[in-house]
C-alpha cells in the first residue's frame, strides 16, 4: 500500500504450509486471509492463488511418492486427486476470510493444464460456498475465479478456457520454463530463460486475445511484469495487469509513463517477429533511453 499498489496481484499462499508437520487447518487459514483482505479493502483486489506446492516444494505430510521430474509431477490443483480435503478447506477459508472482511474474494488456481482443471476448480469453489452457507455464515455472491496461465498447453486452448473463467493470470517464469523445456533453476539454461523470448510472446499474445474474445482480463504475475522493459512489451501486447514485488512499481510506473500506447502498440508487433530476447530487450531499451 505505501507503494501505490491497485491490489495484490498474486498472494502465494503456500508460504502457510511450509515448514509445517500437518497442513494449516482451515480455521488457521481465516485470520491471515482476512488481515489481507482488509488492509487492501474492497477496492483492491488481492487474488489469492491456490497453494501453489507439491513436485519440487514437496511438504512431508503430503506424503508424495519421490519423482523425477518433480517440476512435472503431482503438484498445485494436481494434488487434488490424492488430497482433495487440502484445496477445500483452504477455499473453505478464503470464503470465511473475505465474509469477515466485507470483500469479494479473488481467487486462482496455479499450474491449469486442462478444462478439466478448470471445471475442478469451479466446482471445489461451489462446493465451498456450499459448505460454509450450510453453517449460517453469510457469503459475498461470487468468488471472481482466475486461472493462471503458466502450461503452454493452457496458453493454446486459452480462448476455451477464457469461457469458463473471470481472468487469467500469466505466470511467464513457468511458463518460459515448460516452452523452453529448460529448468528454470538451473543456471546453466539461464540464456533460456527470458520470457521476452518472441516464442514465448507469442503465446502470451495468443492467450490477451483468448481472453479478449471472452471478455475477461489478461494480468501478469511472472517476474517479467515487474521488468521495466517487460512492462512496456506487456502492454504492448495488450497485457491490461500487472503484478510484481512492490519495490518494482516505481520502475514500471516510470517505464510506461514515459510511453505513448501506439509506441507500445508498435514495440508488442515488432517484439513477436523479433529473431530472440536480446533483439526484443534491444527494442525496449530504446524506448526506455
Ligand atoms: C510463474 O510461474 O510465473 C509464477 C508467477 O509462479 P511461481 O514463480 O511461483 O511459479
Ligand atoms: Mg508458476
Amino acid at each position: 500500500l505505501e507503494m501505490r499498489a491497485e491490489g495484490v496481484g498474486l498472494f502465494r499462499t503456500e508460504f502457510l504450509f511450509m515448514q509445517r508437520r500437518t497442513a494449516p487447518s482451515e480455521a488457521e487459514q481465516v485470520e491471515p486471509y482476512r488481515r489481507v483482505f482488509e488492509a487492501f479493502g474492497p477496492d483492491r483486489p488481492v487474488v489469492v492463488r491456490l497453494a501453489d506446492i507439491g513436485g519440487d516444494k514437496a511438504m512431508p505430510y503430503l506424503d508424495l511418492p519421490p519423482e523425477a521430474n518433480p517440476f512435472l509431477g503431482v503438484r498445485a490443483i494436481r494434488l487434488a486427486g490424492r488430497n482433495l480435503e487440502l484445496l477445500s478447506a483452504q477455499l473453505r477459508a478464503i470464503w470465511r476470510a473475505a465474509a469477515r472482511a466485507g470483500v469479494t474474494p479473488h481467487v486462482m488456481a496455479p499450474m491449469v493444464a486442462t478444462i478439466a482443471d478448470v471445471e475442478l476448480l469451479l466446482e471445489l469453489r461451489d462446493e465451498a460456498r456450499a459448505a460454509v452457507a450450510a453453517s449460517g455464515e453469510a457469503l459475498p455472491e461470487r468468488m471472481v475465479t482466475g486461472v493462471m496461465i503458466e502450461i503452454p498447453v493452457a496458453a493454446i486452448l486459452a480462448r476455451e478456457i477464457a469461457r469458463r473463467v473471470d481472468f487469467f493470470s500469466i505466470g511467464t517464469n513457468d511458463l518460459t520454463q515448460y516452452a523452453m523445456a529448460a529448468d528454470r533453476s538451473n543456471p546453466e539454461l539461464a540464456y533460456l530463460q527470458d520470457a521476452l523470448h518472441p516464442g514465448v510472446l507469442k503465446l502470451i499474445a495468443g492467450v490477451v486475445a483468448g481472453a479478449a474474445e471472452a471478455g475477461i482480463p489478461t494480468a501478469v504475475c511472472g517476474e517479467l511484469a515487474g521488468d521495466p522493459a517487460g512492462a512496456l512489451v506487456l502492454a504492448g501486447l495488450g497485457v491490461g495487469e500487472l503484478s510484481a514485488d512492490a519495490g518494482s512499481l516505481d520502475g514500471i510506473r516510470a517505464a510506461l509513463a514515459g510511453v505513448a500506447r501506439s509506441q507500445l502498440r508498435d514495440l508488442g508487433q515488432r517484439a513477436l517477429d523479433a529473431a530472440d530476447a536480446s533483439a526484443v530487450r534491444s527494442m525496449a531499451a530504446e524506448l526506455l533511453a
